[in-house]
């Protein structure tokens, strides 16, 4: 039998039960998958079924107000993924009447749709032969073959690529899914389950112990580190806010008032003064981490109620304004 039959009877009986499973439709399978990148699929779950709700159709996606889409994006993080996934919308309206194309070329010429996504629209939506390589099928490949290439380089996507292409078999869709699936569940980052493994036999690692050892993941680079004052001025049950830079991270979306650097008390009641914020009593100071691709923000988050007034160049937070995941954490 081959490793590919036996994953797959596998994942007849062990397939996770998502709302996106079962789909044949590229627009849904678009939408979960760019949601699924850097993202687990617990916490995707409500925020597929809210985005589908919303907009139902690549037509309604492609006419979406970019606030509107941002916010239904909100706490997902990575928002340049619901931009590209609005530029692929519109492409595919204005280039092919709404209707996906069906092969893996052609689908990533649309923007934002790497080898990876082409790979799971065109096999589960369209039947192609289709591999879509991300981290789980390189991890399991990687160690049921104690294959120790480097697999954040390009080259080993491309070599697992072709090598997978011709064992696609009957149920392209099915495979890919039950790599995702056995990736997830079983051959696990740090701690594989080897003993309930349907590939156990055909593993290299688990053979020789060296699951460990695989995959090679390259020289990690430490991220950055960034130190940040941030100011939760609260008034009733708003906050300060104002609209961050159409350019750099988290372009385009909302944040709270804040300066570079862990100010000193004296620095925070100035900064107070610069902004123009009327505190009503005492502040109280606490801390917050957020990690993005490249940085970590390490925030001194200075929380205070103040008078409402108008403060310029700031608004008072309504509700519907985007406000990535890192400011909502320095609200609770
Ligand atoms: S036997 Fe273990 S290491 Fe090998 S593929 Fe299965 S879970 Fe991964």
């Amino acid at each position: 039998m081959e490793f590919t039959q036996a994953l797959l009877q596998w994942y007849d009986e062990h397939r996770r039960t998502l709302p996106w499973r079962g789909a044949r439709d590229a627009y849904a399978i678009l939408v979960s998958e760019i949601m699924l990148q850097q993202t687990r699929a617990a916490a995707v779950i409500p925020y597929y079924g809210r985005f589908m709700a919303a907009l139902p159709t690549v037509e309604a996606l492609a006419a979406c107000p970019e606030e509107r889409l941002l916010k239904l994006w909100e706490g997902l993080g990575y928002y340049s993924r619901a931009r590209n996934l609005k530029r692929c919308a519109q492409a595919v309206v204005a280039q092919y009447g709404g209707r996906f194309p069906q092969t893996p070329e052609k689908l990533r010429e649309l923007p934002g749709i790497g080898p990876y996504t082409a790979g799971a629209i065109a096999s589960i939506a369209f039947g192609q032969p289709a591999p879509a390589v991300d981290g789980n099928v390189l991890r399991v490949m990687a160690r049921l073959q104690e294959d120790g290439a480097d697999v954040t380089s390009q080259r080993t996507r491309d070599r697992w690529t072709a090598y997978l292409e011709p064992r696609m078999g009957e149920r392209p869709g099915d495979l890919n899914q039950a790599f995702m699936d056995l990736g997830s569940l079983v051959c696990l980052p740090k701690a594989p389950l080897c003993d309930s493994c349907p590939l156990r036999p055909f593993c290299g690692a688990n053979a020789h112990g060296t699951q460990a050892e695989y995959p090679n993941r390259g020289e990690k680079k430490a991220k950055r580190q960034e130190l940040l004052t941030v100011f939760a001025v609260q008034s009733g049950d708003s906050f300060l806010i104002r609209r961050r830079p159409e350019k750099g991270l988290l372009s385009g979306l909302y944040e709270l008032p804040n300066r570079p650097g862990h100010l000193t008390q004296e620095e925070i009641g100035a900064a107070l003064t610069e902004l123009g914020a009327r505190p009503i009593g005492p502040w109280q100071i606490l801390t917050r981490e957020h990690i993005f691709t490249h940085v970590i923000w390490r925030m001194q988050v200075v929380r205070l109620t103040a008078e409402r007034q108008e403060v310029p160049g700031y608004a008072w937070y309504t509700g519907a304004e985007p406000l990535p995941e890192a400011f909502l954490k320095c609200l609770r």
